[in-house]
Order: C-alpha cells, then structure tokens, then sequence
C-alpha cells in the first residue's frame, strides 16, 4: 500500500522486483494494525518515517508528493530521533474488522517532544480527526488532561484510517517518542498503574525531604541541609521530567516549563556536590578533587544557564560530556575513599552507583538502544535506592559523629581528670614547701641565726608562761644565766670570727647537757646564755650547772688572756618558788644577772645560786 521514493532512479524491472522484496521485508511495519486486538500495542515497529529537512511541509503538501517522499520503515521499536532541526513525519495505517465502531487511544507516552499535529485520514483520504498539540503549546490543545499526549480516535465498523504524525522541536532535540495504541480499558488501567507508582516515589521522595528538613532543624548537621536541597531539586526535576508539573501546575506556561527542567537539572547537580563535599569530607580527605568536582558544578550551571533562552539542544550537547565527567569523578572519588575502608564512601558509592545505573539505563530506553518498557522507569528506581542509601549513609554519619563527639567527651573529662590530679599534686607540694617555709621562719623568728637556741624574745614569753604553770602547779622554778669570762678580751686576741665559733660550742655544749624535755636553752645577748632547768630540786639544778661549768673548763679553748688560761663561764642560779618576789621573765631575769654578777666578783668560773623560796 506504500510507495517507495527511494526506489525511483533504479531500471524499471529491478525497481519492481527490489519493491516486491522491501515491501515483503518490510511487510510487518506496513500491515495496518487490527485495532480489535488486546492489549496495548507499540506502534515503533509498524511506523514509517520520513524526514523533513525543511520542516516547512505541510499535510496536503505530504499528501500529494506521497510518491516521491522517502519513507521508510522505522526500525525501532520507540522511535528516537535525537539531535535533529529537521521535521520527522510518521505514518501507519489502523483498520477496525469488527462490526461495531469503536474507540482507541493513541498515546504518544512522552512528555517532552515540542510539536506533534496528528492526523487521521479515512479511507477517502479525507482528514477526519487532527490534533495540533505538544510541550511547547498550552496544556489545552490535548484532548486529554493527561501528563503524556493521548488522543482518542473513532474509527466506524470495518473503517480503516491512516494516521500521519508530525515531529518537530523548536531548537533541533527530538526526545524519544514511544507510541502505544490501546482501549478506554488498558489505557485507564496503564494510567493507575503508573499513577500508583509515581506517588509512592514522590510521596516517599517528600516524606524523606520533611524528615531530614527536620532532623536539619534539631540537629544543625549540614548535610541534611543538602539532602533537602538534592531532594527537592530532584523532585522538581522530575516532576517536570515526567510532565506532571506541566500539567499540574503551569499548565499556561510551556516556555517556563522547559526552563525549569534543566534547572533543576543544574539545581540538582549543585545540591549533590554541596553534599558529597560535606558528607564525604571531600575538603580535607581530597582537596584537589573537591576542587575538581566543583569546578566541573560550576561549568554544568553554566551550561545550564543558556535554558533560560530556550537553547535547549545546545545545552545538553555541552551538558553529556560534562555530566559524564561528573559522575565519573564522583564515583572515583567515592571509590577511592571506599577502598581506604572508609564505610561511609562505600554506602555513597552504592547510592551513586544506584543514581547512575538508573540514569543511564533511562537514557538508554530513550535513546532506543534498550527496550523502552524495560528501561522507562529505570531512572526512579535508581534513585529510589540511591536516596535510602543516601539516607542511611547519613543514619550512619550522624551515628558516627556522635561517637566522635562522645570519644572527645571521654577524653576530655580524662584529660580533665588528670589535669585536676596534676593540680591537686601541686597544691600539695607548694603546700608543703609553704609550710616548710612557715616553719623555717617560725623558727628564725623564734631562735638566734648563730648558735640556734631560743632568742631573747622566747625567752620573755616562755619564761613567763612557765612562771605561771609553776604557780599554779606549786612548784619551784629553776633558771640559771651564764656569762662567757672575758670574751672582750678573747675576740681581741683571737678575732671576732674566732669568739663566734666559741660562742657555737658553748651551745653545742649547753644542748648537750640540758636535755630534758623542759629544759630550754636561751641565748639572751652577746655572750650572754639563759637555762630554764627541768630540775627535780635546787640541790639537783646546782648539781647539773657545776657540771657543766666544769665541762666547759674542760673543753679546753685556749684564752691566753683570761685567768684560767681556758674559756670558762660564770653562772647565776636561782630556784624559787616565791613567785610574788619574781612575777614575770624581767624579775627573773635581774635576780639571776645578780647572781651571775656576784659570780663575775668572785673571780669569774663559778656558779653563784640565790634561792627563793617561801620557806627558806
Ligand atoms: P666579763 O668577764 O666581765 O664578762 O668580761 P667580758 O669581756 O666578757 O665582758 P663585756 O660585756 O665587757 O664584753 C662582752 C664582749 O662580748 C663584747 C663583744 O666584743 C663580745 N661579743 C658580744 N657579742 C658577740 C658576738 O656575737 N660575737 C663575738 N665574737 N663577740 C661578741
Ligand atoms: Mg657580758
Ligand atoms: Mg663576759
């Protein structure tokens, strides 16, 4: 029923004889398709095509040069022109063998094409019905309030039709144009089918952007910040994708319509590289990719820019390479991570891989290379799963952050712990040496630097102190002062350093005889000593000063100058117990200087006592 051009230079009996074997290999795509038989049958294989270089024929020009046209058959199952500023007509003939007239659907199951004029001929050749539609006229000129073109067509019993179908784009990109002929039945029922589909992966898409909005919210993690971002432009992306957006929410506005689509697209690739950035800690593991995957971000929006003056085909020229550059560099990047057993890259690099086997198995579909049916809704799939496992690598990202912090929380309380110990440790010490010093400067305040016993101001408040317990306890007091015989005259001879050692061995000497726990030994001035005597009684006190006058002798320091030829002392004892005559330490004091002054009289070396006492 068909004519070939092509045929139209070759030697009459060739030609015919090439006819017959075209027309028979040819045969199936030129039969007309029964209309009564079931289920949703593809057009592609039947169709045949015809190129409009001009793009300026119209239907009764392609009417009356039918002859000479080069049509031919398509080949393909979902014709797919790409790239092209050509018009493409389609032609293929529907007849109806059942006695009753019926309804078809002729659904042209992609959103995307620019212009399609569609025309239904009747076996007079008359045009009966045509539609002059497409996404870059208003949503009214379907006939059909559907996302993709549906148009209905009547054919009466026994009536056959051919239809011729028109492409064209306003800017040379022809996207993939799966045709399917079904009844009212079939297409309802495909309708719910994907209906039912689609919502449960936009429904799931949103669901996943309100949690992680939220979590963004109660957390501050950024990342869920850019989750929200790469969903929404992927939802957005979609939405327009699959015709949806046009149809539900601005259905006035075409040119608006394609726009958004590839920015959503630039949009999209934006948000994925803020997260992969983010999530994978791109800037500090790999800084010159980072650098890498934004550069290339960069270079995609400004590709995508171009949309906003409609330059489609340009655009997604440019945009190929790079996007495949793209994914490709996020993929190593993951994989590179992955394999240095970074958990969290893995699950990114399953998401991604997920994202992009579904991506590119869709663009295969389209493209005709793989089978329409199997592919078409590759591309929601993939991200589907891309996106829980996007999720879940967030669960775990989170999950590891808390570890972190809770690893940093324990090594700060350690830290501070031992800190504190450190602390503590000091304190202690400085402490102790504080205390030391105390001491140290308790006992310089209390004893004489030279010989180290008792200073003169100890002497007043012990000595006064001791008064009183002796009063109260009626007991005698006993205490003795000693003066060094002729010191003036041994310093003289022997120099001032020389009397200060002798000074040191006369309390060397004191301390070792005066031992008792209440013995207290008191240098009072010069060479001048005081003994507080733990005595049992005046007999015993007298006894131990006699002795030690005699150890002194005894010790044998050369004074050429003194009379005994040796350094002596004179010693004034006295025991009371008559403490109205001595109240305090001063009067003490003076009773033992006299004594010691009487000693001094009597030719030095001696101890003088004077007794005190009540009953004497
Ligand atoms: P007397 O037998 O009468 O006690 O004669 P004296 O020379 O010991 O008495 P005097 O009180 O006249 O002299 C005390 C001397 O003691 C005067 C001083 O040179 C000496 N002197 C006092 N304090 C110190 C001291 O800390 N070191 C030394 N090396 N000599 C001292
Ligand atoms: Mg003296
Ligand atoms: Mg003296």
């Amino acid at each position: 029923m068909l004519k070939r051009g092509a045929l139209a230079g070759m030697p009459a009996g060739m030609a015919s004889w090439m006819a017959i074997f075209l027309w028979l290999i040819a045969w199936p795509a030129q039969a007309a398709i029964d209309v009564t038989a079931t289920g949703a049958t593809p057009l592609g294989p039947h169709a045949e095509l015809f190129e409009d270089a001009t793009g300026e024929l119209e239907l009764a020009d392609v009417l009356a040069r039918s002859e000479t046209l080069s049509w031919a058959p398509s080949g393909q199952q979902v014709i797919d022109i790409g790239f092209s500023s050509s018009a493409w007509w389609l032609r293929f003939g529907i007849e109806n063998d059942a006695p009753v007239p019926v309804r078809r659907m002729l659904e042209l199951a992609s959103p995307l094409p620019d212009y399609v004029d569609v025309y239904a001929i009747d076996g007079q050749g008359r045009v009966v019905q045509q539609w002059h539609t497409g996404s870059r006229r208003p949503f009214m000129s379907r006939p059909i309030r559907h996302r993709t073109f549906v148009l209905p067509l009547y054919l009466g019993p026994n009536e056959t039709r051919e239809l011729y179908l028109r492409l064209d784009s306003h800017d040379g990109l022809l996207p993939a144009a799966p045709l399917y002929l079904m009844n009212d039945a079939e297409f309802l029922d495909r309708t719910q089918r994907e209906l039912m589909g689609y919502s449960l992966f936009y429904g799931g898409l949103l669901a996943l952007l309100i949690y992680n909005l939220l979590t963004f919210l109660a957390t501050r993690e950024r990342a869920f910040l850019y989750s929200v971002f790469y969903l929404g432009a992927f939802f957005l992306f979609n939405f327009g994708l699959r015709g949806f957006a046009y149809q539900f929410m601005w259905p006035e506005r075409p040119h608006l319509n394609g726009q958004l689509l590839l920015l959503s697209g630039g949009l999209l690739t934006v948000a994925l590289t803020l997260f992969s950035v983010e999530c994978l800690g791109l800037r500090r593991h790999a800084p010159r990719m980072a650098r890498g995957i934004v550069v290339l971000t960069g270079l995609i929006v400004a590709c995508v820019l171009p949309a906003l003056a409609n330059h489609f085909a340009w655009v997604l020229r440019a945009l190929i390479p790079l996007g495949i550059a793209y994914a490709a560099l996020l993929l190593g990047v993951a994989a590179w991570l992955g394999v240095r057993r970074d958990r969290l890259a893995l699950i990114y690099l399953a998401a991604w891989t997920s994202l992009l086997s579904g991506s590119g198995l869709f663009l295969l579909g389209e493209s005709g290379v793989m089978a329409y049916e199997v592919s078409q809704y590759a591309l929601e799939s993939g991200a589907a799963l891309g996106f829980l496992l996007l999720a879940f690598g967030l669960a775990v990202r989170i999950n590891r952050l808390k570890r972190d912090k809770l690893a940093a929380e324990r090594e700060t309380y350690k830290l501070q712990r031992s800190l504190n110990r450190k602390l503590e440790d000091e304190v202690q010490q400085r402490t102790r040496e504080l205390e030391r010093a105390n001491r140290k400067l308790e006992a310089m305040v209390r004893t004489d630097p030279l010989t180290g016993l008792l200073n003169r101001r100890q002497f007043e408040s012990l000595v006064n102190e001791e008064i009183h317990r002796r009063q109260r306890d009626a007991k005698p007091l006993l205490f003795a002062m000693m003066d060094i015989d002729d010191f003036k005259l041994y310093n003289d001879t022997y120099g001032h350093q020389a009397g200060d050692e002798v000074l040191v061995e006369v309390a060397r000497l004191l301390s070792s005889h005066f031992r008792r726990a209440g013995d207290r030994l008191f240098r009072l001035g010069g060479e001048e000593f005081g003994i507080l005597l733990e005595a049992d009684s005046f007999e015993a006190g007298r006894f131990a000063m006699e002795r030690f006058r005699h150890d002194l002798q005894q010790l044998k320091i050369p004074h050429e100058r003194s009379r005994h030829g040796v350094i002596t002392g004179s010693f004034g004892l006295v025991c009371c117990d008559d403490y109205g005559q001595v109240p305090n330490a001063m009067a003490l004091y003076e009773q033992a200087d006299q004594a010691m002054y009487q000693a001094k009289e009597e030719s030095r070396n001696r101890v003088v006592t004077r007794s005190l006492l009540l009953e004497a």
